[in-house]
């Protein structure tokens, strides 16, 4: 009897140990991933916050301005022509190098379209789409890329620059002056245009229309159909808009010092 006692105490005693053993290992089985949870999650914390800051310093250029650039027609639409140079693509030239310098200047240039597309296959419904976009782009001023043709002559040539209102008048001189330096063709003026362009009338900020050039006129003609010529053109007219942006930006900056 004494015997089997014992041994039964001692089974009874094993049987302890092993679950006193199991409680302990199990306790430090927890604890152990618990701690190396913590860790490698703190770890993976700051890799996800360096991923951040590196994406909000790509995000955080501070520009000064924001400039809609509208290239004129597109897709169905090729607008002014002679033979296979079509106004839709001296558009789109001219103002992607109107938008590589503004970008240069920290202006930001937001295009009305990017490649041979529409914004609707009704006229009138892509002219308001490319007019609403200042407004959902909070832009200061929207500038129209055109090409002009006369059927009537080929000896008619030049720029023309149509404007919206008083307040789109200092952003088309300066325009204007800009693509004077760069002597390409003569400036045949500013002419009110809120009546008769609908991208106009239809804008929210001060906007203008940019007709390049007589595309039927020969002087006219050997620039809007040489792809560097037109990259020049965009150059001259960033530079205008450019000079209004600093000459309102430091106007801002007097009123503000004189308000103090
Ligand atoms: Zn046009």
């Amino acid at each position: 009897m004494a015997k089997k006692r014992k041994l039964k105490l001692r089974i009874d005693r094993l049987i302890i140990v092993l679950i006193v053993i199991g409680v302990v290992g199990f306790g430090l089985y927890r604890g152990a991933s618990w701690v190396v949870g913590t860790i490698s999650s703190y770890f993976q914390k700051e890799e996800e916050q360096t991923q951040t800051n590196e994406e909000e310093t790509v995000t955080e250029k501070e520009y000064i301005a924001t400039i809609v650039i509208d290239p004129g027609h597109g897709d169905w639409d090729p607008g002014a022509n002679v033979g296979d140079v079509l106004e839709k693509n001296i558009t789109l030239t001219t103002a992607k190098a109107i938008g590589d310098t503004l970008e240069e200047a920290n202006i930001k240039a937001v295009f009305t379209r990017e490649s041979d597309i529409s914004l609707s296959n009704n006229k009138i419904e892509d002219l308001k789409k490319r007019a609403a976009m200042s407004a959902e782009n909070n832009a200061d001023y929207f500038v129209s890329i055109h090409v002009n043709s006369f059927e009537e002559s080929d000896d008619v040539s030049g720029f023309e620059i149509y404007t919206k209102n008083d307040e789109s008048q200092s952003l088309a001189q300066n325009i204007g002056s800009s693509i004077e330096t760069f002597n390409y063709s003569k400036n045949r003026g500013i002419i009110d245009g809120e009546r008769s362009l609908q991208v106009l009338r239809d804008n929210t900020v001060p906007s203008v229309l940019l007709e390049l050039g007589y595309i039927n006129n020969a002087n006219d003609y050997a620039y809007l159909s040489d792809d560097q010529k037109l990259q020049k053109l965009g150059e001259a007219i960033a530079q205008g808009i450019i000079n209004e942006v600093s000459a309102h930006n430091s106007e801002t900056i007097t009123q503000n010092n004189t308000n103090e």
